[in-house]
């Protein structure tokens, strides 16, 4: 059995970076930037208001109770015409563009009207709530590096910019099959006798677009050799990855192992991890190849640790793994320890003693409790038990769902 380490170094090592593509920055979102973002200006772009209140010099503030005659208003989107001299200032509403001459905001609370003039009932450092020009963002300033997938907040900032054709990774084209003759359409009313859903399939298409990727859908395939080859032929000329599932363990029906076993660039490697143990990869007509267990635990595990980070690294992206971080282990946890272990579990607590809890049974075929687990537990070879309380390393795998949050009427 090798190590998770050694195999995914071997598969990362194996694939190629795609070539790049620019799109229109709000169609960037969970793309890899290319080339460095670098602002053309500076962003704010003018200095403006924090604050709806009263633009002062603040030479005139430095006393309470100070008395400045009000010139006018200045809303966001207008330029004041005239300049704040001695004694004097304009309304100002936040986001306005500050008058010329005024160098401070009072905030509109700390003062009072007196007719046509204003008392400032505060002492207001100089600058105070002005947002200076390029304070955000410096023209020439490299604001994102390549490597960089792109967020929401990400195509935010691209937007204050005005960098509207971020150059980016090309996504991946992969296709998605699964094997097994005892696999339905997943609307099937009534099963036959011994058949289940193909729930593996819409899984990985949703994985795999969450990883980057353009899925091509080759459907189900039975445990056919014929079939499983042509398929294959296909993928192999029409995709830049390929993942199947099922058939490559040990049965005697094993169809993938079947095809598969006399191509040189393929193994069929053993991993001493849990689950996920049998695995194939190699290249089929130079198009990487991800023959994945069936069980479907076993398929979101080996996703994880092999394909995502191989997409993402295809793609270019700096971090390829998902973050990992220690908590308290809730309950005793018992594993093998001639391998690494992933197990589903659930956080608890707040932030200051997250717990970790088993979130249900954790054999493979169990996929209901992955779907409600908020982390792996990872426990390392060699560990056969980690006891409640001692530390416990996490791989947080998807976004916990967002806190509960009860309003009391
Ligand atoms: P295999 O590796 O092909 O022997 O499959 C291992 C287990 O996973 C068997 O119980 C299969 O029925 C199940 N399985 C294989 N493919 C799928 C799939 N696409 N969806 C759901 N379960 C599957
Ligand atoms: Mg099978």
């Amino acid at each position: 059995m090798k190590p998770l380490e050694t195999v995914r170094s071997e598969i990362l090592r194996s694939v190629q970076r795609l070539d790049t593509e620019t799109v229109p920055f709000n169609e960037s979102l969970g793309r890899v930037l290319a080339q460095a973002v670098v602002s053309g200006e500076d962003v704010p772009h003018f200095a403006n208001s924090a604050m709806d209140g009263f633009a002062v010099r603040g030479v005139d503030v430095r006393e309470p109770g100070a008395l400045l005659a009000v010139l006018g208003d200045v809303p966001a989107g207008q330029v004041s015409s005239v300049s704040v001299g001695d004694s004097q200032a304009i309304r100002i509403m936040t986001g306005a563009p500050m008058p010329d001459g005024a160098d401070t905001v009072v905030r509109v609370e700390e003062t009072t009207a007196e007719g046509d003039n204003v008392r400032i009932h505060t002492v207001v450092g100089e600058g105070t709530h002005v947002r200076e020009a390029g304070g955000d963002v410096r023209a020439g300033q490299v604001v994102f590096e390549p490597g960089l997938r792109m967020g929401p907040v990400h195509v935010g900032v691209l937007a204050t910019m005005g960098v509207v054709e971020p150059v980016v990774s090309r996504r991946p084209r992969v296709g998605v099959m699964s094997t097994g003759d005892e696999l339905q359409p997943p609307a099937t009313r009534d099963l036959a006798p011994g058949m289940i859903r193909d729930s593996n399939r819409p899984m990985l298409v949703g994985l795999l677009e969450d990883a980057g990727a353009e899925v091509i859908d080759y459907g189900r395939i039975g445990d056919d050799a014929d079939e499983l080859r042509a398929a294959l032929g296909r993928a192999a000329v029409e995709t830049e990855a390929i993942v199947t599932s099922g058939g490559v363990s040990m049965g005697d029906y094993d169809v993938t192992k079947l095809v598969l076993r006399d191509e040189t660039e393929v193994d069929f490697i053993q991993i001493a991890m849990k689950p996920g143990k049998p695995l194939a990869f190699g290249h089929l007509g130079g198009t990487p190849f991800f023959g994945l267990p069936g069980n479907p635990v076993s398929v979101v595990v080996s996703f994880e640790q092999f394909v995502r980070p191989a997409l993402l690294t295809m793609q270019g992206a700096r971090a390829v793994l998902r973050p990992q971080m220690t908590v308290a282990a809730g309950e005793r946890l018992v594993t093998d320890p001639a391998k690494i272990v992933f197990l589903r579990v659930r956080l608890e607590g707040d932030g200051a003693a997250v717990r970790a809890t088993q979130a249900g049974g954790q054999a493979s075929n169990v996929l209901s409790v992955a779907a409600v687990a908020d982390a792996f537990a990872v426990v390392p070879r060699g560990v056969e038990t980690i006891d409640a309380g001692e530390p416990v390393l996490i791989e947080l795998f998807r976004s916990p769902e967002t806190r509960e949050h009860r309003y009391d009427v």
